[in-house]
């Protein structure tokens, strides 16, 4: 196994046991659901939106490890950064998982720790797993109340 597999491994099993930010917010200005009929996995992400900042970002929900471990980690790293930044992560962090297009190297740098996610492009049926909270997210922000579905 690589170096980049064990910490993908390591810190996917840590979010996982312990999810950051696991809880809802009850006077959430946003929050949308998100779904994905492939794994079964349920998330519904809770935005505290003032002034265009992420004040405050939790989630809750069941589904598979990475699903969790996805949506731990987006929350840690999302909380306190502007709406304009959180959808310049949400696309960096969504070409990075699907593969479709080249992610920029400065762009990568600015995903922090979430470049380990990219561990997940060798496994493609856990891609969507991964992706499901930033939908979710993403359609919070959007003011979208319809339910976000990886299909
Ligand atoms: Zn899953």
């Amino acid at each position: 196994m690589s170096e980049l597999d064990e910490l993908y491994q390591e810190v996917i099993l840590d979010h996982n046991k312990s999810p950051r930010n696991f809880r809802e917010i009850v006077d959430a200005n946003r929050r949308s659901e998100g779904y994905n009929p492939l794994c079964g996995d349920h998330v519904t992400v809770f935005v505290n939106l003032a002034d265009g900042m992420i004040r405050d970002i939790s989630f809750k929900g069941s589904g598979c490890a990475i699903s969790k471990a996805s949506a731990s980690m987006m929350t840690t790293e999302l909380k306190g950064k502007s709406e304009a930044e959180a959808e310049r992560v949400f696309d960096t962090v969504h070409k990075m998982l699907t593969g479709e297009m080249a992610v920029e190297e400065s762009d990568l740098e600015r995903l922090g720790k979430l470049k380990i996610l990219s561990g997940v492009c060798k496994f493609p049926a856990r891609v969507k797993c991964a992706s499901l909270a930033w939908h979710t997210m993403n359609a919070a922000l959007k003011g979208s109340d319809k339910v976000a579905s990886t299909e």
